[in-house]
């Protein structure tokens, strides 16, 4: 019996030494400390031995089953200890690594044209108003001074909705919807879409326009000069060159255009500016009389200028795009330049 003690003792510690588990650890318990394990099970024959023999292997077994035990937690304590070092080491979080960046979005060229716009515009102490994109005709044309039938309508190829109603060929009839509602002065700018038959690499049947108007008493060309001029040295640089060629428009009288020297040659011409050394920018002029008595102003108590242009041909000039087409398409390798 006392070798049968010894082999238990030596068994056990082999198999501890073994384990790397808790449930390997657990299961040795059971198989040798366990009510049915070899240990006790040895235990419980000791009885059948002779005094002397029983008191000796007797001690020796409670000895050996004192430091089964102990070992037995030891290897628990060990293993535990290990997971969590384990644990720690698995989940530890770099704070020091640089983040995943998120993929950001940017604003559309055109709007970016245009709050620039608008940003100057409201340092000049214009407030931003906007109006339907299906509008009545009378609206569109006749209360600005285009009426049926006059050929000044030729110049705006109109989607007609029907006889009434168009999609708006420009943004003009804002202007006279806050006449309308609003006694002078009136200083405003009104961007939106506007809608025209046409289409090629200037031509969009859909684009956008900026009109504004200033409606005061005592207003006069050089007001308007003074304004556009401001403008355009903001949009386009302090040295830039401008020049005002007279026009015609229903609405103004007298009209100009306003050009800026062309910055692809310099002046000297070529094919951008078709070797004129100007590139044409925006449309102006002082606000006809005839327009006013549509809205019930008196001609003269007041006067005022408006002026117009296309964002898409401002955005086109500013950053070199050829094609106006490339704002419509959301191509991203077009887009991402902005
Ligand atoms: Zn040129």
């Amino acid at each position: 019996m006392k070798e049968e003690l010894e082999k238990i003792r030596e068994e056990c510690q082999a198999s501890l030494g073994l384990a790397r588990t808790e449930p390997e650890i657990s299961d040795i318990r059971v198989n040798v400390l366990g009510r049915k394990g070899s240990l006790t099970q040895l235990l419980k024959r000791l009885g059948t031995l002779p005094e002397d023999e029983r008191r000796e292997i007797g001690r020796r077994a409670n000895e050996i089953k004192e430091d089964l035990e102990a070992r037995v937690e030891e290897c628990l304590r060990c293993i535990q200890e290990q997971e969590r070092t384990e644990a720690l080491e698995r989940e530890k979080i770099d704070v020091t690594l640089p983040g995943r960046r998120m993929i950001l979005g940017r604003k559309h060229p055109l709007t970016q044209t245009l709050d620039e716009i608008i940003h100057i515009f409201s340092r000049l102490g214009f407030e931003v108003v906007e109006g339907p994109e299906v509008e009545l005709d009378y609206y569109n044309f006749e209360a600005l001074n285009i009426p049926k039938g006059h050929p000044a309508r030729e110049m705006q190829a109109t989607f007609f909705i029907s006889d009434d109603v168009v999609l708006r060929t420009h943004t003009s009839p804002v202007q006279v919807r806050t006449m309308e509602k609003k006694r002078p002065p009136v200083r405003v700018i009104c961007p939106g879409a506007v809608y025209r038959c046409d289409s090629d690499p200037t031509h969009s049947p859909m684009f956008h326009q900026v009109e504004g108007l200033l409606v005061d008493r005592g207003i006069t060309f050089s007001d308007l000069k003074g304004i556009l001029t401001v403008f355009v040295h903001q949009m386009f640089g302090k040295e830039t060159k401008l020049r005002f060629r007279p026009s015609f428009f229903p609405f103004t009288e007298p009209s100009a255009e306003i050009d800026i020297e062309c910055f692809i040659c310099g002046g000297k011409g070529c094919g951008v500016c078709s070797g004129t050394g100007w590139l044409e920018i925006l449309g102006s002029g002082m606000v006809d009389p005839a327009v006013y008595r549509f809205v019930d102003y008196d001609p003269e108590e007041v006067t005022g200028f408006a002026f117009g242009m296309g964002i898409e041909r401002i955005a086109m000039l500013k950053y070199g795009i050829n094609d106006i087409r490339l704002f419509f398409t959301n191509d991203l390798r077009f887009l991402k330049q902005f």
